[in-house]
């Protein structure tokens, strides 16, 4: 983006990024333009705003007001040069990847990704005759290159890993993309640009689910695809067709040709999201606007409360092990003292040594957190994996992912520390001691658990 907001000064871009004051009535809040559609002044004035020779709005699928200013703030946040808001974060993993793919073309995808983007590229690609293959150490380059193909079109992975919190080693990841010359496409809902910018390591795509910590209060859905504006879109455009060539027959000049390196997110806006339909909400926007605001602020101090759970988590005797990036223990540690110098987020996980019998009591004796499937609210939420987000893989699949029986996912939110420490040190307490545990069968242990809270 154009305005200028030093690092330093990341709650005043959270503030003050792409809101300009609003024309007819200089509202400071920019509204909700609830509207399907915006009037022509003329007839004239209808086919150039259909044409884009001139500016202005045309109808909510394609284009909002209330859309326009979340997409500057975020892309300024992002240090992108522009963004497209969408409906869900599974509608910006489709619409990244579907402007760049097309059958016959391949992917090459970590395969620490969230199950829905795994879902995404596994089945609902494979449908429509695209290639994709799975790096299983997302941090090996040897595997990256070794699994790239002549054919392969993009890159994809996720800065810090859900549920498990591992680290990508986006500038290792970023490097291979490029001498390949494809796009390097990172999600980065769990790190949020206040913690990690993977386009300030070469990322050349950021994707986020804006219904987590941007967004924030769990009350709306979002997606966004943030464009570095970077990628050489005409240097490579023979490898990506619905960019470089007329989409509409000759006389239509291609995205390319009209936009340059920016012919990426413009397809997104002008030809997928707005076939596919995937449109946010100007309401959903609204409240992501009012999200964006104080994501600084929720950031750091949801960040600083997991850090503290961690370490407290990590010295229980009923916790064999914390997977938190921010812990010396952790295998990604090194990395996130790299890309993860304020914090490492507000997600993490911990393997109880009681398994699952461990994991129901917990789950069932919690007051103060919530049983949900979501990450990024105020409110800390909790989550057994293995019968929920991951239920439906098999136990090899869990094995690899790292996905344990007794593995308790937490996502951290605004109460005191001090409060969630009670909570989950009440619901720990009534678990019998571990030592007892390793005697017994999971099916008695079972038993002894239900005795333990009768
Ligand atoms: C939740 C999530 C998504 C999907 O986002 P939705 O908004 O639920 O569609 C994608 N990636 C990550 C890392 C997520 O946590």
């Amino acid at each position: 983006m154009t305005e200028p907001y030093p690092d330093s000064g990341f709650g005043t871009a959270g503030v003050h990024a792409g809101q300009h004051p609003e024309a007819a009535f200089g509202a400071r809040i920019n509204p909700i333009y609830m509207s399907a559609g915006f009037v022509f002044e003329d007839f004239d004035d209808a086919a150039a705003r259909f044409s884009g020779q001139t500016p202005g709005h045309v109808y909510s699928r394609l284009d909002n007001p209330s859309l326009a200013a979340v997409e500057r703030k975020i892309a300024a946040l992002e240090h992108g040069s522009s963004a497209r808001l969408v409906a869900s974060g599974q509608a910006a993993t489709h619409v990244a990847t579907a402007a760049l793919l097309a059958a016959g073309d391949h992917a090459l995808v970590s395969s620490r990704v969230y199950e829905g983007s795994r879902a995404l590229f596994r089945v609902n690609y494979a449908r429509y005759g695209v290639q994709v293959d799975f790096v299983e150490n997302p941090n090996d380059v040897h595997e990256w290159r070794a699994k790239l193909k002549e054919n392969t079109k993009l890159l994809f992975a996720e800065s810090v890993t859900n549920p498990k919190g591992e680290v990508v080693d986006i500038e290792m990841v970023a490097g291979v993309a490029a001498e390949h010359g494809v796009p390097f496409i990172v999600d980065n809902t769990i790190a949020t640009p206040v913690l990690l910018r993977p386009i300030d390591y070469g990322a050349d795509v950021v994707v986020h689910s804006a219904s987590k910590f941007l967004t924030g209060q769990g009350a709306a859905l979002g997606g966004v695809v943030v464009d570095s504006g970077r990628f050489d879109y005409l240097r490579h455009g023979q490898k990506y067709p619905l960019l470089s060539q007329p989409v509409y027959g000759k006389e239509d000049a291609s995205f390319t040709a009209r936009y340059g390196n920016a012919a990426f997110i413009e397809a997104v806006r002008q030809q997928i999201s707005v076939i596919y339909g995937t449109t946010a909400s100007p309401f959903n926007a609204f409240l992501l606007q009012q999200g964006l605001e104080t994501l600084a602020v929720r950031i750091r101090q949801q960040t600083a409360t997991a850090q503290v759970l961690a370490q407290w988590l990590e010295a229980h005797p009923q916790v064999e092990s914390v997977d938190y990036s921010g812990l010396a223990s952790s295998r990604s540690h090194g990395l996130a003292q790299k890309y993860l110098p304020r914090g490492s987020g507000a997600v993490l996980s911990f393997t109880l040594r009681g398994g699952r019998p461990a994991a129901r009591s917990l789950i069932n004796a919690v007051q103060l957190l919530s049983r949900m499937t979501h990450i990024g609210d105020v409110r800390t939420l909790i989550l057994h994996p293995a019968s929920t987000t991951h239920a439906h893989l098999d136990a090899a699949e869990r094995d690899e992912f790292g996905i344990s029986e007794g593995l308790i996912r937490l996502s951290v939110g605004l109460e005191e520390s001090e409060d969630l420490i009670a909570d989950l040190g009440q619901a720990l307490d009534v678990l019998p001691p571990p030592s007892e545990k390793l005697l017994i069968s999971e099916d008695r242990a079972d038993l002894a658990f239900a005795s333990a809270l009768s």
